[in-house]
C-alpha cells in the first residue's frame, strides 16, 4: 500500500439493512435476561442467531435454540458444531451465560468456588476454543463477554463472583492480544446492576425486595437499574462491523456506577 491511499478498501456500511445482515451470531445464555435481549437485537439487525443455554425451550424462531452446558466441552462442541451446520458459521460469539455467588472468602467451600470459576470463567474459554476455527473465517469476526462492574469495583458480598468477572475482564484483553492480527475483535461489557430474572429471583430473596430494589437504585446515579435492551445495545455496539476498529475494551453499561462521585443526595 502506498502512503495516501485509504487503509480501509471499503468503509461503507449498509444503512438501509441491519448491520449484521448475512452474519450469523452465538450467544450464549441466550434464553434468558441480557443474553435473550441481546439475541432478540442482534436477529432484528439481520444476524441468523443461535443461543446456547441450558433451558433454550422457551426460545421462539427466528432465534434457534441449542441445549448446551458451557461447564461440560463434549456439551460445548456438540452446541457449537449444531450452531455452524444450522446457521452456515459464526462471525459473533457472544460469551454471556453466567452464574452468580454470595459471600465473602470465608462463605463457600472449595466446591462452590471451582463451579461459578468452571461456569464463568472456563465455561467462555471452552466456547470460544471451540468457535474460533470458525471466527476465523469470518470477515467481520467479533467476540464480545458479559464481564461485571464487579471487576471494577469492590462490592460487599461478591468475592467469589468478584474473582470470577476479575479473570474474565483480563481475560478478554489477553484474547484480544492473541487475536487481533487474525482479525478477530475481543470486548466486553461491564454492566451495573440490570433488571433480568436473576435479579428479580434475588430480590425476591431478600427479607425484604422493596428495600433491596431501593438499595440497588440509589447505588446507580442514574437512579436506577440498566436494562437488558441497554446492555444488548452495548454488546451490539462492539460486534457490529462498524466497530471494526474496537478491540480491548471494557465498556461500562452501569448507569454511572464505576465512573461517578456524586454528593448524598439532599434530604426530601
Ligand atoms: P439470567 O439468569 O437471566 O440468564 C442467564 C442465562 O444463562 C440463563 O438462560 C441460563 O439458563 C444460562 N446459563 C446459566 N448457566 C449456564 C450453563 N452452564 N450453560 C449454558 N447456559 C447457562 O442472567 P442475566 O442477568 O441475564 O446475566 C447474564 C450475564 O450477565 C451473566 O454473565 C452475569 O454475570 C452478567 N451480569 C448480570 C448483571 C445483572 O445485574 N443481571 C450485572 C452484571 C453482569
Amino acid at each position: 500500500m502506498s502512503v495516501g491511499e485509504p487503509e480501509i478498501a471499503d468503509v461503507r456500511f449498509p444503512t438501509d439493512r441491519g448491520d449484521f445482515t448475512g452474519l450469523t451470531a452465538v450467544v450464549t445464555g441466550g434464553a434468558s435476561g441480557i443474553g435473550l435481549a441481546t439475541a432478540t437485537l442482534l436477529a432484528a439487525r439481520g444476524a441468523r442467531v443461535g443461543c446456547l443455554d441450558l433451558n433454550p425451550d422457551g426460545l421462539r424462531a427466528p432465534l434457534l435454540g441449542i441445549a448446551t452446558d458451557i461447564s461440560d466441552d463434549a456439551s460445548v462442541r456438540a452446541g457449537v458444531a449444531t450452531a455452524v451446520e444450522t446457521l452456515g458459521g459464526i462471525d459473533v460469539l457472544v460469551n454471556n451465560a453466567g452464574i452468580g455467588a454470595q459471600g465473602t472468602v470465608e462463605s463457600n467451600p472449595d466446591e462452590e468456588w471451582h463451579r461459578v470459576l468452571d461456569v464463568n470463567v472456563v465455561g467462555m474459554v471452552r466456547v470460544t476454543r471451540a468457535a474460533l476455527p470458525h471466527l476465523r473465517r469470518s470477515a467481520h469476526a467479533a467476540i464480545v463477554n458479559t464481564c461485571s462492574i464487579a471487576a471494577w469495583a469492590g462490592l460487599p458480598n461478591r468475592a467469589l463472583y468478584s474473582a470470577s468477572k476479575g479473570a474474565v475482564q483480563a481475560l478478554t484483553l489477553a484474547m484480544a492480544a492473541d487475536h487481533v492480527r487474525e482479525g478477530i475483535r475481543v470486548n466486553c461489557v461491564n454492566p451495573g446492576t440490570v433488571d433480568t430474572p436473576w435479579v428479580r429471583r434475588l430480590l425476591d430473596s431478600a427479607d425484604d425486595p422493596a428495600a433491596e430494589l431501593a438499595a440497588l437504585r440509589v447505588r446507580q446515579p442514574t437512579g436506577r437499574l440498566v436494562g437488558a435492551d441497554e446492555v444488548a445495545a452495548a454488546i451490539a455496539h462492539l460486534a457490529s462491523p462498524q466497530s471494526g476498529a474496537i478491540t480491548g475494551t471494557v465498556l461500562g453499561v452501569d448507569g454511572g456506577m464505576y465512573g461517578l462521585r456524586l454528593p448524598p443526595r439532599p434530604a426530601g
